[in-house]
């Protein structure tokens, strides 16, 4: 009998895991719980800003879940529990993300419907200056009459030159720009995006994967450190950051299960958020390069990715 690989969870390392799912089936028999689409969130602040029409990505046809959601988790027993009953396993991959502090909207995992929310809304506050706050406002000002930016540190892991022009372009495309933190302000705020970043879910404490408030500890290979039989991907992991590396962790998951036992490489991650029409920041580390080429990377980046996964 072939081992029961249970895959859990729609996030960017299992679509990866997910795309070699005919070559995984002949050593496992394999079990997908989870949605059916997610929204690539790469690629949603194009949307809002009207670049793009659709972010959302879909499991292949030929894969049907077993279940939508994982309840919970019993990792002594090996059981997933679902809306429709108990998933037992020998092997399992979580991809399942972490979720927004709840300050407003969520913005993770992000949603039609939340996509469709903010859409409708002539007038947002963002909280959070980190990246995604920052292309969050940048995306919305395009569309929006009023978009108010609160952040007491704005890129505070970039250099300060950095910091300040991407302030000044904030300010100069008609975002209100805040400099201290969140105070709600039921009158003023329109629609509450939280970009304040993302905290664990409460389940994973529950089923004694983390401790209270911590992300999941792995081991090299990104097994769990406790229950080696269970892989984590994406945000869930500690030593994880971003959706780059939530990509290439699935990839090294999907080898090592096919038997390749190298460990994963952890390597600083390049990014590259939207900010002024026709053009976007990339990041590596502290190096930094505004205008248009890292633009038209993205582009090309987002639209391989969706080209994979969005039909
Ligand atoms: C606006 C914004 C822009 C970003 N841009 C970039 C970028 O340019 N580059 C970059 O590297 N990172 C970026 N990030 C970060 C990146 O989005 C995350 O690191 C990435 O999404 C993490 O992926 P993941 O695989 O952990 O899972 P997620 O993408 O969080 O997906 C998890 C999936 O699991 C599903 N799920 C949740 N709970 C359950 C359950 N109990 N049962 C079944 N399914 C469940 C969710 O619905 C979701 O579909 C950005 C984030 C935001 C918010």
């Amino acid at each position: 009998m072939k081992p029961r690989l249970v895959l859990v969870g729609l996030g960017h390392g299992q679509l990866e895991i997910l795309d070699r799912f005919d070559e995984l089936q002949k050593s496992y028999d394999v079990k997908y719980i989870g949605g059916e689409e997610a929204i690539y969130t790469g690629a949603f602040p194009q949307v809002i800003a009207g670049e793009l029409t659709d972010a959302t990505v879909h499991l292949r046809q030929d894969v049907k879940p077993i279940a939508s959601r994982l309840v919970s988790l019993d990792p002594i027993s090996r059981v997933v529990k679902t809306e429709t009953g108990e998933v037992p396993y020998d092997v399992l991959v979580l991809a399942t993300g972490a979720v927004s502090r709840g300050v407003g909207l969520d913005i993770k995992p992000m949603t039609k419907e939340g996509l469709a929310k903010i859409a409708s809304s002539d007038a947002v506050t963002i909280v959070g200056g980190g990246k995604a706050g920052v292309e969050l406002a940048f995306a919305c000002i395009r569309t929006k009459r009023h978009v108010t930016l609160y952040a007491s540190d704005v890129l505070s892991d970039l250099p300060a030159r950095v910091q300040r022009t991407i302030k000044r372009h904030l300010v100069r495309s008609g975002v209100t720009l805040v400099l201290r933190k969140y105070e709600r302000n039921v009158l003023q705020d329109g629609l509450v995006l939280d970009a304040s970043g993302v905290v664990p879910d409460g389940w994973w404490r529950e089923a004694r994967l983390a401790k209270a408030g911590a992300f999941i500890e792995t081991d090299r290979y990104l097994r769990h450190a406790d229950y080696k039989q269970i892989f984590i991907t994406g945000d869930m992991a500690s030593r994880l950051n971003g959706g780059v590396d939530a990509v290439r962790s699935g990839r090294h998951v999907a080898a090592y299960l096919l038997g390749d036992r190298r460990p994963f490489r952890e390597r600083t991650s390049l990014n590259i958020l939207l900010t002024l029409p026709g053009q976007a920041l990339l990041t590596y580390g502290k190096w930094t390069w505004h205008g248009r080429l890292p633009n038209h990377v993205k582009r090309l980046i987002d639209s391989r990715y969706l080209k994979r996964f969005h039909s």
